[in-house]
């Protein structure tokens, strides 16, 4: 039987990012994939022109509907837009003891548009990390949630010591906002030890949904069964490909989630 995930996420109608990349990504790595969406954004590779919230009442039942039947090995979170759908994946969370949940902190999409409300980050925080297995968050995203600034790798260090304090099993600070032009240094910690994943940068500007695509990749291969640090190493390698295949679609950044 296949293994099964299920993400909580956006849509982004333009096929790069959000649930459009997880599903994409759960079909590559030969895991069933299902969604529960968020939000409904209209978007394509030059940006994100609308957005549309799905009601609370229809995330949950989404979630339960697909909880109740088919179940899930593993779970992934992307944009989860405001405090009341947090509160809902929470809830689930504990109720059907997810203990395999990938938590995307995903914040603002790379063409600006906001895909948080500023005021559900400290439930994110509160709520959400204390039940994830692992958290993903890229530099603006972890300086955010830990209101520090994030120049150097002793930072980094600090700053995933400190989201590891809030209750997430792992963390993982992705390296690609980094200014270093030759390499990207991923951040693994899991309360005990530091994992540096290093690869050499790549000159491209497709790179439109990497973070869902990572993302999903972790959670596929938890859903398979691998152990975390394994999940992320795979995953790892899976998006470094998918980046090196990234592709125009339109006239703006293309796509990563094609690695064949
Ligand atoms: N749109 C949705 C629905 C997303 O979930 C994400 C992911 O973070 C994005 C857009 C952002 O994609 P990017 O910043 O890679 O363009």
């Amino acid at each position: 039987m296949l293994p099964k995930a299920l993400t909580i996420a956006g849509s982004d109608s333009g096929g790069g990012a959000g649930i459009q990349a997880d599903l994409k990504t759960f079909q590559e790595l030969d895991v069933f994939g299902m969604s529960a969406i968020t939000a409904i954004t209209a978007q394509n590779s030059q940006g994100v022109s609308g957005v549309y919230p799905v009601p609370p009442e229809g995330i949950s039942q989404q979630i339960t509907a697909v909880a109740d039947d088919i179940g899930a090995d593993a779970v992934k979170t992307g944009m989860l837009f405001d405090e009341p759908t947090i509160k809902i994946v929470a809830e689930k969370a504990a109720n059907y003891n997810w203990t395999n949940l990938v938590i995307d902190p995903v914040m603002v999409s790379t063409s600006g548009a906001k895909l948080l409300q500023d005021d559900a980050i400290e439930a994110l925080k509160t709520q959400l990390f204390p039940l994830a297995t692992i958290i993903t968050p890229n530099i603006p995203e972890a300086s955010e949630i830990t209101g520090r600034s994030l120049t150097t790798l002793e930072q980094r260090k600090e700053a995933a010591r400190m989201m590891y304090e809030m209750g997430a099993r792992a963390v993982l600070i992705k390296g690609g906002h980094h200014l270093d032009e030759t390499k990207i240094v991923d951040l693994l910690y899991d309360g005990t030890t530091y994992v540096y994943l290093s690869v050499p940068r790549l000159n491209t500007r497709h790179t439109h949904g990497t973070g869902c695509t990572y993302a999903a990749a972790i959670t596929a291969h938890l859903a398979k069964g691998l152990p975390l640090i394994d999940a992320v190493k795979e995953a790892k390698t899976f998006i470094h490909v998918a980046i090196k295949h990234g592709f125009a679609v339109g006239k703006g950044p293309g796509p990563t989630n094609h690695a064949a």
